[in-house]
This record gives structure tokens, C-alpha cells and sequence, in this order.
């Protein structure tokens, strides 16, 4: 008897659709290996398209059903020629995390054996720690509440709110001290600007609040303008950072830059009820249709939800499904062989996919 999962997948725009078949067609082939898991796929329309072909790019049925499935897995949605009557892009993956309360997005930094790093230092090649970035509210709540007034002066407010940063806190605090079980140092780095804004001072208040309930977990701090410092300088110093919405967004990016591009970059959206998947990068018109897309992210981020349903319903065939997954895209690019054309050479979704592919294999 299998265990049986529903996922919606939204396939979005550009890009979306084409690194999407390969990602379901290694997660199929790695649960075929290992069996005791199928996986029902529902394609859900959301995003730019979405939007000029039914008005809506975020339907209340896409949000149903979505949310009527057990994960969701989602690529990448926008396009910059499509966008609201008011100039704004069309951004469904953002209303998706507000909707769901989707307040923690996981974002790792690990280096992938083989694949090329920016910096010189040969601990680059070895880095591995993680952003979690508070995901609903922060600055990006200025969405729903900025003003400009008179065309003189535009305000965007920071919204902290306790009771989200004690679920993302103590979310971030069990994520280290799960990590620190599996070896890693057990180090909770909170990143904000307590020195000059008081919602970040009350960010930091509730975190040291928390901490205390985390005995085992070392809680530390520090300034974001030091921590992309330091992200650049010596990024191996750490092992979990949580932060606030628009720093996490950004250094999540140069988190990105750092192993060998956005299309190494997977992430998770999770909250207490539902939880979505997807590559950090957008829908990269520039290369759509072209084969250039690495398809690496949206696999890893396939991993990462075989990994968290693993975890949700104790399912050791998901969690040795999603542990084949990674080591594959390990063995694909630590053959050196394999380079993306974001990075200058001319591996495309094709080659990278099939040679991802071909390294699945059942793990002792
Ligand atoms: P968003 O704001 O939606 O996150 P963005 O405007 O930051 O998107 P992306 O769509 O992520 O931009 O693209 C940024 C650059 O990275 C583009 O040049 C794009 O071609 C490249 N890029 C993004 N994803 C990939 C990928 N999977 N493979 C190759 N190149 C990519």
C-alpha cells in the first residue's frame, strides 16, 4: 500500500512551464526507485497568463485547490510587459504567501560539488547555511499600505508583528536545532537594524524572548549592512539566519550569487498549515523558449517538498526520495562537466535534467 500525496503545480509563466516537466519527471523516476509514495499532480493556471487569458492571476479556485492539496509546487510567475492598471507587476507567488500565511520562507545557501562558486576562497565550495525569511508582512506589507502624498512624499511602512515573529522565530529556532542533530553547528544569527529603526528593535526583543525557550540553540545578531558584509567576506561563519521580509529578500539573492547563480537557488514557503516550493528566481523572459534555463533550483525544490512531506507525515520513503534527489544533482555537477549557461557555458534544462536523471540511484 502506497502512501498517496496531492500536489498542485503551478506551472506560471516563462521559464515556469519548461523547468516544471523535467522536476515532476525526476521526482516520478526517484519515486518509482524507491516506492511506498505516489504523487497526484493537479496543473494549476496562476500568474501572468493566467491573468490576460481570465482576469485573474490568482483565481479563488486555483487558491482552493491549492490549497486542498498536501504541498504545492510552484515555478515562476510574472512577466514585465503584463502588469496591473497601476504599473505594478503581477506577483501571485507573493499574494500566495500572505494567503497561505506562508510566514517562514526557507532559503539554503549549499554549495553543490562541482558547480562553479563566486568567491576564491576555497570554503566557498563548501558552504552550507540558510536564510529564513519572514515571508507575509515586514517592509513588503508597504504593498498593501504604502502611500505618496501631494506627488511629494512617498511612504512605505515596516510592518513587525509579534505574533508572526514568535511563530518565525520559534520556527528558525527548531530548524537549527534540527540541523544541529544532522551535525551542523546549531547557530541562529538574527538579522535586522535594531541600531536604527524600532521595528527592528522590537524584532530583535522578541527573538531574545524566544531564544530563552532554545536553550541548545546559540542566538546571535547581527546588523544586516555586517551580514551582507560578511555574506561576501566569509559567508561559512554561518549556519541559520532569519531576518525580515525585504533584507531577506535581498540576501537571499546574494545568498544565490554566491553558489553559482539563481538557477541553483531552491526555496520553501512554509507555514502551519500549507506550504509551497519554488525556485528564488522569477520567470526569466530573457531566456524563455530558448533551452538555456538550468533547471537545478526547481529539482532542488522539488527535493525540498519530497524532504518537508517526509517530515510532516513521517514518511521515510519521501525523505529517501528527496536525500537520492540531492545527492543526484551532487554527482551531476561534480563531474565538472556540466555548466550553465547563466554562468557562460552551454549546459541548458536538456543536459542538465537528463544528466540529474541518470544519476538517481537507490542510496545505501
Ligand atoms: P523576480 O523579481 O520575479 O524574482 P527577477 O526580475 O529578479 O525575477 P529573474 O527572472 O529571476 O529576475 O531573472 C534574473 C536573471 O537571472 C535573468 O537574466 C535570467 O535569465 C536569469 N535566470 C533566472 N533564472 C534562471 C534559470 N533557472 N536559469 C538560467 N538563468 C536564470
Amino acid at each position: 500500500m502506497s502512501n498517496q500525496y496531492n500536489i498542485a503545480v503551478l506551472p506560471g509563466d516563462g521559464i515556469g512551464p519548461e523547468i516544471t516537466a523535467p522536476c515532476l519527471e525526476i521526482m516520478n523516476k526517484v519515486l518509482d526507485c524507491v516506492g511506498g509514495v505516489e504523487l497526484h499532480y493537479e496543473t494549476l493556471r496562476a500568474g501572468a497568463a493566467a491573468y490576460l487569458n481570465q482576469g485573474s492571476a490568482l483565481s479563488d479556485e486555483t487558491l482552493e485547490r491549492a490549497k486542498q492539496a498536501d504541498a504545492i509546487l510552484l515555478a515562476a510567475m510574472g512577466l514585465p510587459d503584463v502588469r496591473y492598471p497601476d504599473g505594478t507587476e503581477i506577483v501571485p507567488q507573493i499574494e500566495l504567501r500572505e494567503k497561505l500565511n506562508l510566514f517562514a520562507g526557507v532559503r539554503p545557501v549549499r554549495s553543490i560539488q562541482g558547480a562553479p562558486v563566486t568567491l576564491a576562497n576555497p570554503k566557498a565550495h563548501h558552504l552550507d547555511f540558510v536564510i529564513v525569511r519572514e515571508s507575509t508582512e515586514g517592509l513588503f506589507a508597504a504593498r498593501r499600505n504604502g502611500v505618496i502624498e501631494d506627488d511629494s512624499i512617498a511612504k512605505d511602512t515596516m510592518e513587525i508583528t509579534r505574533d508572526t515573529s514568535e511563530r518565525l522565530f520559534d520556527f528558525s529556532f527548531k530548524f537549527t536545532q534540527k540541523r544541529k542533530r544532522k551535525g551542523k553547528p546549531g547557530v541562529l544569527t538574527c538579522v535586522d537594524k535594531a541600531n536604527v529603526l524600532p521595528s527592528m528593535a522590537f524584532f530583535r526583543k522578541i527573538f531574545n524572548e524566544r531564544a530563552a525557550r532554545f536553550p541548545d540553540v546559540e542566538a546571535n545578531h547581527a546588523y544586516v549592512d555586517a551580514a551582507a558584509l560578511n555574506m561576501v567576506r566569509c559567508p561559512w561563519i554561518f549556519d541559520v539566519m532569519v531576518t525580515e521580509n525585504m533584507y531577506g529578500d535581498i540576501l537571499s539573492d546574494l545568498g544565490a550569487g554566491l553558489i553559482g547563480g539563481m538557477g541553483m537557488a531552491p526555496s520553501a514557503d512554509i507555514g502551519d498549515e500549507y506550504a509551497v516550493f519554488q525556485p528564488c528566481h522569477g520567470s526569466a523572459p530573457d531566456i524563455m523558449g530558448t533551452g538555456k534555463a538550468n533547471p537545478t533550483a526547481m529539482i532542488l525544490s522539488g527535493a525540498m517538498l519530497l524532504e518537508w512531506l517526509g517530515d510532516q507525515r513521517q514518511d521515510e520513503n519521501c525523505l529517501k526520495a528527496s536525500a537520492i534527489i540531492y545527492n543526484a544533482v551532487d554527482q551531476a555537477f561534480g563531474s565538472g562537466e556540466l555548466l550553465s549557461c547563466e554562468l557562460g557555458g552551454s549546459s541548458g534544462t536538456k543536459e542538465i535534467s537528463e544528466r540529474i536523471s541518470s544519476e538517481l540511484v537507490p542510496m545505501a
